[in-house]
């Protein structure tokens, strides 16, 4: 049976390995020249430059997301780097009662614990429920995703699930908890700042924080040294040993169908390439209403397409810079407060900057010197897109003033590394959307709502249309490299049950 499967994102990769695992024949139409989608770097003179990866859930033993990588990659082969301190945040009113403004999060628990005792005394009492929550949350592999066992293996795992019981309570409890609600609870000034601004501002449910910093102090959320590209390449590198076919360079145009049923897959020089089934691992803007030209959507795709309902991710403006310096002294990644406020050309103000100083990753610099990333999220994604569709020399000046306006204000933070940069890049919510066609530039599909436990936004199959899948990180709000996955994965189990194959993980072929 054949499949042909749009995109070689993470998600379309991982669905083609398992399906190759089951026996499928299967054929990837990618658009861009390599793979991984927004799972990717880029060189630029002697540097490479990350616009993806910092962390990715399941790097080791202790999350079932490490069983589910190590299904279509050898995660032993990869170098995982934890880091000690998450991020330094530099505070702008208070300090410490040692006179510092820097808050770190720690992702060490029992040092974090410490810390923030030591710095705010009286704050134990809600110090120690933010910390008891993350260890009852360690007790429990997150989400349980390995829901694929024999009969009876299921049957103690459902007994197993009562133990979730006890995590629930707590997930009850600290669902309507956001940064700001529990800064409110503190009494010391440095403390209650740094909850205030943990997320630049905005206010953001507790749990986007203390779900991965369990998994961090179990060091289960490691960065992949040689990044994100290269991560994605091992995927690659499977699905082309399992027997895989990928095209790169082949935009799909169209989703053929024919009475309700999808065909085949219309391509760049108007070629058809038919199929038993069709999987788009892509945009799910793209698929459902420009691929499909909005032929099979329920009402809740018409209200996701109007922005009811969920909010779409932000998208991201990354400044990179390679830096003939030693920056290893330096905190790896930092947020400090501006002077004053910087405008970007799409109308965003920031009263922050982020810096991400790659000193961990030897293989994106010569020795002695530096890979360095400014990052800004923006919700105006559609300012960027619409200006280098329709006002390209505009779009490239709009680019190079904001460009150097953070240029000097990185030279300020960095002490004078102006004279000292090899290499520069600029990339836009246009560029992500140029590459990887998702919509609005989103780097993680859509953001999470408050109620975290709601149904998937985009399903797996589309209304009235038979022998079509999509798979991607438009199926689960929050997004990321192991949504990616486990979408692509459950794809491809519900395949193999629609033709009565029992779903195979492994392979014969080493991976
Ligand atoms: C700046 C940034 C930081 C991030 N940090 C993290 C992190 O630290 N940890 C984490 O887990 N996640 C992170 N993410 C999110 C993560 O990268 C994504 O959620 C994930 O890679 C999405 O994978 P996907 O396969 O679902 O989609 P995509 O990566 O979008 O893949 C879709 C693929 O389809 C291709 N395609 C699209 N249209 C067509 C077409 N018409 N024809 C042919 N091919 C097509 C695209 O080129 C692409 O290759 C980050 C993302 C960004 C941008």
């Amino acid at each position: 049976m054949k499949i042909n499967i749009i995109g070689a994102g993470i998600s379309g990769l991982s669905a083609g390995c398992y399906l190759q695992m089951n026996g499928f024949e299967t054929e990837i139409f990618e658009k861009h020249s390599i793979p991984g989608g927004l799972c990717t770097s880029w060189k630029k003179g002697d540097y490479t430059f990350d616009g993806c990866v910092h962390w990715i859930l399941g790097s080791d033993k202790g999350s079932s997301f490490y069983k589910m990588w190590s299904e279509v990659l050898n995660m032993k082969k990869i170098n995982f780097h934890n880091h000690d301190v998450r991020m330094q945040i530099d505070l702008k009113n208070n300090a410490n009662k040692y006179g510092e403004k820097s808050f770190y999060l720690y992702t060490n628990l029992d040092r974090l614990n410490n810390y923030l005792i030591d710095v705010a005394p009286e704050d134990t009492r809600e110090i120690n429920r933010l910390i008891k929550s993350m260890r009852i949350m360690q007790k429990f592999d997150l989400p349980p995703v390995m829901d694929d066992l024999p009969f009876f293996q299921s049957i103690v795992r459902g007994i197993k699930m009562t133990r979730y019981l006890e995590f629930l309570y707590w997930f009850l409890r600290l669902k309507n908890e956001t940064n700001y609600t529990f800064a409110q609870k503190l009494k010391n000034p440095f403390l209650k700042e740094a909850f205030e601004i943990l997320y630049d501002g905005n206010e953001v449910s507790m749990l986007v924080m203390t779900m991965p910093l369990s998994v961090f102090d179990q060091k289960s959320a490691g960065y992949p040294i040689g990044g994100s590209l290269n991560f994605a390449k091992r995927i690659e590198e499977s699905y082309v040993k399992l027997g895989g076919k990928i095209n790169y360079n082949i935009p799909v145009k169209k989703i053929i169908t024919e009475n309700g049923v999808a065909k085949s897959l219309l391509v760049r020089n108007n070629k058809i390439h038919s199929a038993d089934i069709i999987l788009s691992a892509t945009d799910w803007y793209y698929t459902a209403f420009e691929a499909l030209d909005g032929k099979f959507v329920d009402k809740q795709m018409l209200k996701l397409k109007e922005l009811k309902g969920l909010e779409v991710f932000y998208s991201v403006i990354q400044f990179s810079f390679g830096i003939g310096a030693d920056l290893s002294h330096k905190p790896h990644f930092s947020r400090f407060p501006l002077e004053e406020p910087l405008i970007s050309p799409d109308g965003t103000s920031y009263s922050r900057m982020e810096v991400h100083i790659y000193n961990y990753d030897p293989t994106f610099a010569p020795a002695g010197k530096t890979s360095v990333v400014v990052s800004y999220y923006t919700k105006n994604a559609d300012y960027w897109i619409a200006l280098r569709k329709n006002d390209r020399p505009g779009y490239r000046i709009k680019k190079k003033e904001f460009f150097d306006k953070v240029l000097e204000l990185l030279d300020k933070r960095l002490g004078g590394i102006k004279e000292k940069i090899e290499a520069t890049d600029m990339a836009t919510p246009a560029t992500f959307y140029r590459y990887t066609n998702n919509w609005k530039g989103s780097t993680q599909g859509w953001l999470p709502s408050s109620n975290l436990l709601a149904p998937s936004p985009v399903k797996y199959t589309f209304p009235g249309l038979k022998n079509f899948y999509f798979s991607s990180h438009w199926n689960q709000p929050g997004g990321g490299l192991p949504i990616a996955i486990k979408t692509g994965r459950d794809v491809a189990k519900m395949i193999c049950k629609k033709n009565n194959k029992s779903f195979r993980t492994t392979r014969d072929t080493e991976v």
